[in-house]
């Protein structure tokens, strides 16, 4: 027998028991006649006092030989500890060893296996099985596993059916490059791996399964940051007969009840803010909630009044940053100006206006405006004594990029981002298309899949280019604090409707018939209305639990070159799978 129990769980109720425990060794301290060593598995730690005057000497001498990791079984009495500690739960009680096993060595570990460790991530990386016995990493699992229950708890009740759809198809773009693998039994055809299941989801809508759900790997071929992996998890539903207010109703109660079972919190009704008004407001289509800090529109005050820059600018708009006056010297401010100059950010210049507590106006741009002119300003911010504006200027969208930017960094600086605060919130009402400047083409801007409004549908049969442009989609985010957690929208149903579609993203018919003939083909047999979200799985248990990096919450993540550092893969192979593949290029048959 390996143990009568775990790391975990002895208590002050099982003092004279004998018990027999296995684990690894976290450390040990040597005090001369007595060595104290500290035993681990997943459960927990207990503390193992190996006694040289009541066991043997052989035993104490072998107990001496233990080094980091090594994996062992104990056997021996608990006794209650003589200096207890009160942060182990098992802290009140020992285990006086009286036998001894080593059931595996260990190399020295290339970092300190404890809670705050003392790896890069780099090595973390290599050493991920090491990384894995960490506390604070097994947590970040464990919060995962229960998520996933959680979820398949509530979707089942719900009535939703869980159906795996396959992982070698075709291409289905989301906006992202694919990943291809090559068929060895048809020559030189490649298979795409799922961006989502978003054609499947749809096919099975059309096979009239009604509600259809999948935690699912998906795979997009992009640049990573450190909110995405080249393959990550998504929590995938889609709805037959239902309206945009179906959906939302629906997965904003998973998000409640995953809050609720999994966190104990309650959360609110979630507000619904227009696409539009994201973008005016916040400048992002996901804003971060947990503070004000609005963006306010100036053009009307600031222009017009002999200063060039902002007379020259399409947009003037700032933001107001509570209380911030007294703590910004001339030196913070050029700090602050030279941060948001970064070529990341790419401002030209930052504007401020100071309400001092005295009651005095300071700014930037005093030569240009008088102060009455400058309470003018202060009085569209609702500024009290104290306050800051930072104000910025330039074309529409990038200022309000910028501005997000500065937005988010004040919200830090002033604390009013606190990872344990949970403001959730749908945007709804997105464009259908964007038009790219660069290529001249339109963009799906949630995918090719997603039906405008029920309004703009004939618009969108029969308007010209710019009508085009104003679409408006059923298309729908769920944001929670600033990060996109899902997405999804109503889809078109209708053959005909879809094609234009098709075309309006530049597919010639022969083009949509070869990549989607078989959707276009289904919806020809009576398709249902339907429609769709998806939730980034991996991102949902890191801002739930209040953290920022996905990787954390993923068991074997890749790092941000898309490598596997611990298998080391992606790797060469060998000339004769080449061959095979028919992907080895003959360079003197050339
Ligand atoms: N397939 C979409 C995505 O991956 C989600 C959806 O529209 O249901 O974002």
């Amino acid at each position: 027998m390996y143990r009568t129990h775990n790391c975990g769980e002895l208590r002050m109720e099982h003092v004279g028991q004998e018990v027999t425990l296995s684990g690894w060794v976290q450390g040990s301290r040597d005090i001369g006649f007595m060595m104290y060593t500290d035993l681990r598995d997943r459960y927990g730690l207990t503390q193992l006092l190996f006694n040289e005057e009541i066991t043997d000497k052989d035993l104490f001498e072998k107990a001496r030989t233990l080094g980091r990791e090594y994996v062992i079984r104990v056997t021996g009495k608990v006794i209650e500890r003589i200096s207890k500690n009160p942060n182990l739960p098992t802290g009140n009680i020992e285990v006086e060893v009286s036998e001894l096993e080593i059931l595996n060595a260990s190399k020295v570990p290339p970092f300190t296996i404890t809670d705050e460790t003392d790896g890069g991530d780099d090595l973390r990386m290599k050493y991920r099985y090491l990384d894995l016995r960490r506390k604070t990493v097994q947590q970040n699992l464990f919060f995962r596993s229960r998520l996933a229950v959680e979820t398949r708890n509530y979707l089942s009740q719900e009535g939703f059916v869980e159906v795996e759809t396959p992982v070698l198809i075709k291409s289905t773009p989301e906006g992202a490059r694919d990943f291809v693998v090559p068929s060895r039994m048809n020559k030189g055809q490649f298979y795409a791996l799922p961006q989502s299941p978003q054609t499947f989801k749809q096919i099975l809508m059309v096979a009239g399964f009604d509600k259809y759900f999948q935690i699912v790997k998906c795979f997009r071929d992009e640049d990573l940051r450190a909110d995405r992996q080249p393959e990550f998890t998504q929590i995938d539903c889609e709805m037959s007969f239902v309206t945009q207010e179906d959906i939302l109703n629906t997965f904003e109660g998973l998000t409640k009840y995953l809050f609720k079972t999994v966190k104990d919190i309650d959360l609110p009704e979630f507000p619904r803010m227009f696409y539009d008004d994201a973008l005016r407001l916040y400048g992002s289509d996901k804003p971060d909630t947990r503070f004000g800090m609005q963006f306010v529109e100036l053009n009307d005050l600031a222009k017009g009044k002999g200063f060039p820059v902002f007379d020259n600018a399409e947009l003037v708009v700032g933001i107001c940053a509570e209380g911030a006056a007294g703590n910004y010297s001339n030196k913070d401010i050029k700090k602050l100006t030279e941060w948001m100059q970064r070529p990341q950010i790419d401002a030209k210049g930052l504007v401020y206006v100071k309400f001092n507590e005295d009651g005095s106006v300071k700014s930037s741009v005093g030569k240009f405006y008088s102060e009455e002119d400058l309470r003018a300003w202060g009085e569209k911010f609702d500024a009290k004594p104290g306050d800051m504006l930072l104000i910025l200027c330039g074309e529409t969208e990038k200022t309000r990029k910028q501005l997000n930017e500065l937005r988010l960094e004040m919200g830090s600086r002033l604390g009013l981002r606190d990872p344990q605060t949970f403001k959730p919130l749908w945007v709804v009402d997105f464009p259908l298309l964007e038009w790219d400047e660069e290529t001249e083409r339109f963009h799906a801007m949630h995918h090719p899949f997603t039906s405008p409004k029920k309004h703009d549908v004939e618009r969108m049969l029969n308007g010209d280019h710019e009508t085009m442009k104003a679409l408006r989609a059923d298309a729908y985010d769920l944001v929670i604090n600033g990060v996109e957690i899902g997405g999804g929208s109503i889809r078109i149903h209708d053959r005909e409707l879809q094609s234009k579609n098709f075309k309006l993203l530049g597919f010639t018919p022969e083009e949509a018939e070869a990549q989607f003939g078989f959707l276009l083909g289904a919806f020809e047999y009576g398709a249902p209305p339907h429609g769709g979200i998806a939730f980034g799985f991996d991102r949902l248990c890191t801002v739930m639990s209040g953290q920022s990096s996905i990787r954390d919450f993923i068991a074997f993540p890749k790092n941000n070159q898309g490598r596997d550092m611990m298998i080391d893969a992606p790797s060469d192979i060998h000339d004769e799978q080449l061959e095979e593949l028919s992907l080895l290029v003959n360079i003197k048959e050339e």
